[in-house]
Order: C-alpha cells, then structure tokens, then sequence
C-alpha cells in the first residue's frame, strides 16, 4: 500500500542520490499523507531536502513512511495546523524520542519544526523542539542544514548554541521565562547567556520567483492538483489579520520569470491548476495571468483560485472560472456592517459585495459563499443586523445564486494589532443570533464551532507554560473536554483559560512572542490599533 501510494506520485524534480556521509533526516508531516501532500510548504521543503547530496531524507506521515533511518541525526514537522501537535507527540514517542526537548541526549535527533503555526506563535510547543525556523524556508532551511554541518560532530549543547547564531532559527530551550506569579503574566524572557540573541528575527524572501508544486498525485485531498503561489502576504492588512501582517510585505510572483513557466511545467502532467496566497486577484498583472491561463492549449484546465478579493470578482472571471469546472466561489467580507469594516481596515462597501454576487451569477457561476466573523472587537449587537440586512439585499441582486454565509469567531492573532483583544464571550450567541435571522431568508447559515475557535486562541495566545496542558490533553483523549479537564488539573499551577482566551491583555503587557520578531515592530502594531479608535485594556 505504502509504495504504490509513493509510486503515484509524479514528481516535478529530480531528487539527487545522497553521498554515503549524507546527513540521516526524518521530515515528517503530523497528519496523514493525504493532507501533508497537498500542502505546498511540506512539499517544498522535502524537494528541497531531496535534492541535496548531503542529506539522506525520508518522508514520514501519520499513516505511511518511507524506509526511514536508524540513526536519524534530524527530525523535521511541518506544521500547518495546530491541533496536530498530538500528532507529533504520537510520532515522537512512536520513534523512541522524548516529547520534552530538554530530556533529549546526544543519541537523539535534534527535532525542528517549521511552517505557519509555529512562525505565528511557537510558545505552546516550545518545549517539543529543539530548533524551530522562523519565516520563510527559502534561504532558512539551507542555512540550517550548512550550519548542523559545522557542528555535527559536536556535543548537542554545542550543536544548539552555534544554530542559535543563524538568523531565524531560534532554540527555545535557550530562553528563560519569568513570571509575575506561577498562575500570572509573563515578567521576562531572556537568553539563558549573553552569546545568545536576544531577540530572533523572522526571515523574508526577497526574490519574485515563488513556490510551485514539486509532486502532483492523486491521492492529495486535492486530487492531481498542481499548485502554484502567485502572491506572498496581502496588502490590506486588515488588522486581525495573520495572513497579511505574519508575512508582510506582499510580494508577488513574476509572470515571465516564475508563473508561466511552472504552470507550463505544471500543466504537462496534469489538467488541475490551483493558484495560491492570500490575496490572488491582487497581483498586479492577474489580468495576465488569466489570459495566458485561457490560451487554447489549456482548453482542459480546470481551475480553482485560493482567495478572490470581492471587488475583483467580474463577470469576466467568474465566467473564467465557471468554464473551468468551479461552481462557486468563496468572498471574506467579514462583516454586513459598514463600521465594522471600517475598524478593521476592510476597505470594502456593501454595494461591492452586492455587485460581486451580480457579477458572479452573470458570469455563470452557481453559488456564492461570504464568509464573516463575529465577535469582532468593536462589533455590537446592531451589527450582526446589519450582516442580515446586507445578506438580504445580497440576495435580491442574485436571486438564484446559492448563498451561504459562512462564520466563524473571531481569534487573536500574534503579530496583529489585534494580539491585545480576548474573546467576546459573546459571540456563541451572536453566531446562534445569526442563525435564527438568517435561516428563514432561505440563505444557509454556516458557523464554525465557537468552543475550537476558544481552542485555537488558547494556542494562538499560548505560551509555555501550556506544554504540561497540551501532554495532559492528549492523555486525557483529545477532545474539548479533555481541556476542561487539564486546565482543572493545573489549576494554580498556569493561568486559566479565561485569562489566555477572554481578557483584553494591557499593551504594556510582555507577550509570549515578545523575544520573536515580525515583520513589523509592537509600535507600528500599536498605531495600527490606535487608528481603530479601540484601545485593548479591559
Ligand atoms: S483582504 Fe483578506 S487576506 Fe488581505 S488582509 Fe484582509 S482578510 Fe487578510
């Protein structure tokens, strides 16, 4: 089963035969192969891995694995989703390593994470690696297997300390966390001795060539896709937004030099191309890139887009789209209400969206989904009928288009201006508020579970302190009340839940991030948050 799952792949690289001193490297994907082979960063990162004489890698995932090494000297996790942590405690035990990093000795691999989760936030986890890469892997990763290269031979303290020196890799074990209380905020963090950084820099990929698919199977959950990034990071900066702000400053990727020729590559395997990043429509030359998609030889394409801003979606594109075999596209507005939108920085009109849905029936597509959030800090109870008013009129323009609404909570982001908020523990009320208006307009009303959005904040505002609470929450079966339960059992010992999730932190407050450097400085967060006209204390 495992080798005719290998053997599907159709690889768009040549991985090179390692010499016999190569570097023995697990990379590992917390998830089945399915989902970590549809995600372009694993895939980049093991081609990248793959094509170096000096390493030895072997893929491994939750469910298959290639031949992998006896005496791996790196284990690397790509993590893209947060609550696959567990899974990367169950790969770490199943490989006889230690979950804690500190109880690691010389004959274990040295254990490194990367990817989005851990760019945003890695302090939850902190305690489980022993090097984590920060920002983009262009030019990280390389640079971290050159400098292993130095120290190979060496003790792994030496190992750890000479890693420390290379910018964007940080060694959470070489930091020291003081807190105010041993349930209370964080006093300090420092490095554990002057010879390291005090504070680690995230790296940013200057270069215009962007990623693209080096495996296109069809056992992705995105079957035969072949996937190509046309931009990096979003200019709106809308300002609870992560995808923007964590990997600032948008960049997009070249026509000549980058795009068309990996979709040519691309496309000579197979028909599926998907175009990614967080603001597509936004490149400069989208208008380009469409023609070139529409040229006659690729007749077959079919076509799917990650993100379309509203205020681009023409009938043009939609009747693109609809040619290609998508039915239905998804818009972020995030809100029904123009004050909203405007506190968040969402430079979008209500007449914007209600054209998009005209445009997109024109075009010939079949269903729209507006996805919104609730609890948006600012948000009031007159709001979320503003939201229903705005669906109804959405729903007149485009009588017999599909319309759902899709919502969820909102979650504070690290490296956002709006880190500072908590929770409003309104918003599971405000999501049923919905519901009730909105189901009998016949528009279909889908929220997103408000208790994991509770979960995702606890991680996303977490720190370290949260390692013995994630290992008890997978000892107590993973499920949301095995939090409950953790939280009960450390009780006194870390703050609670309503203090990760709920309060509105003070500005001023040290913040488990705060030693991890994003693409902008805290002040220039702090004037984004000031132009809201919101200030964060409770
Ligand atoms: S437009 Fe979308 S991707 Fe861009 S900043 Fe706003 S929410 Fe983020």
């Amino acid at each position: 089963m495992t080798s005719s799952v290998f053997a599907d792949e159709k690889l768009l690289f040549t991985p090179t035969t390692a010499t016999s001193d190569a570097i023995p490297t697990i990379f590992a994907f917390p998830n089945e192969y399915t989902v970590g082979i549809t995600s372009l960063g694993y895939q980049i990162v093991w081609a990248t891995l793959a094509m170096r004489t000096d390493v030895q890698v072997s893929r491994l995932f939750t469910d298959i694995q290639e031949s992998l090494p006896r005496e791996p000297e790196l284990l690397g996790f790509s993590l893209s989703w947060e609550l696959d942590y567990v899974n990367i405690l169950n790969l770490l035990e199943s490989l006889n390593i230690s979950i804690r990093a500190q109880e690691r000795t010389n004959n274990h691999p040295i254990v490194f994470g990367g990817g989005p989760v851990l760019t945003a936030n890695p302090e939850p986890f902190a305690d489980f690696f022993d090097v984590i890469l920060l920002g983009d892997g262009e030019d990280l990763l390389g640079n971290l297997i050159d400098a292993y290269k130095q120290v190979r031979n060496c003790d792994r303290i030496t190992q750890l300390t000479a890693l420390a020196q290379v910018p964007g890799i940080y060694i959470p074990c070489l930091y020291q966390v003081e807190y105010h209380e041993i349930d209370g905020a964080i006093a300090s963090i420092t490095p554990i001795s002057p010879d390291i950084p005090p504070v680690v820099q995230k790296q940013t990929y200057r270069g215009n060539v962007l990623s693209a698919s080096t495996v296109v199977t069809q056992k992705a959950a995105w079957e035969n896709i072949y996937m190509v990034e046309v931009v990096r990071s979003c200019p709106e900066m809308c300002r609870f937004c992560l995808a923007s702000y964590l990997t600032l400053p948008f960049r997009t990727a070249s026509l000549e030099g980058s795009l068309f020729p990996s979709i040519e590559k691309g496309l000579q395997v197979t028909n599926r191309l998907g175009l990614l990043g967080a603001s597509v429509t936004q490149h400069p030359e989208f208008g380009e890139l469409l023609n070139y998609i529409n040229q006659p030889k690729y007749d077959d394409v079919r076509l799917s887009i990650a993100s379309v801003r509203t205020n681009t979606v023409t009938k043009e594109l939609a009747h693109t789209l609809a040619q290609r075999g998508t039915r239905s596209l998804t818009i972020a507005v995030e809100s029904g209400s123009e004050k909203v939108r405007q506190i968040i920085n969402k430079k979008l009109h209500n007449e914007e969206i209600i054209q998009a849905a005209a445009n997109a029936k024109q075009g010939g597509l079949s269903g729209l989904k507006l996805y919104g959030m609730v609890g948006i800090p600012g948000e009031e109870p007159e709001d979320l009928d503003a939201t229903v008013a705005m669906m109804k009129d959405v729903k007149k323009a485009a009588p017999r288009l599909r319309l759902t609404l899709g919502c969820s909570t909102f979650v504070p982001k690290s490296h956002t201006p709006f880190q500072w908020f908590g929770v409003n523990k309104e918003s599971e009320n405000r999501l049923q508020y919905l519901r009730k208006k909105l189901k009998p307009q016949g528009i279909d009303f889908r929220p997103e579970s408000y208790n994991w959005s509770i979960i995702q904040t606890l991680l996303s505002r977490g720190d370290r302190r949260l390692s013995k609470l994630l290992e008890l929450t997978r000892d107590f079966g993973d499920s949301l009340g095995s939090y409950k339960r953790a939280f009960k059992e450390l009780k006194g010992q870390i703050p609670t839940l309503d203090f990760y999730v709920h309060s509105n932190w003070e500005t001023d407050m040290v913040l488990p991030w705060n030693h991890l450097q994003g693409p902008l400085p805290q002040s220039t967060l702090l004037k984004h948050l000031a132009h809201t006209g919101l200030t964060a204390k409770s």
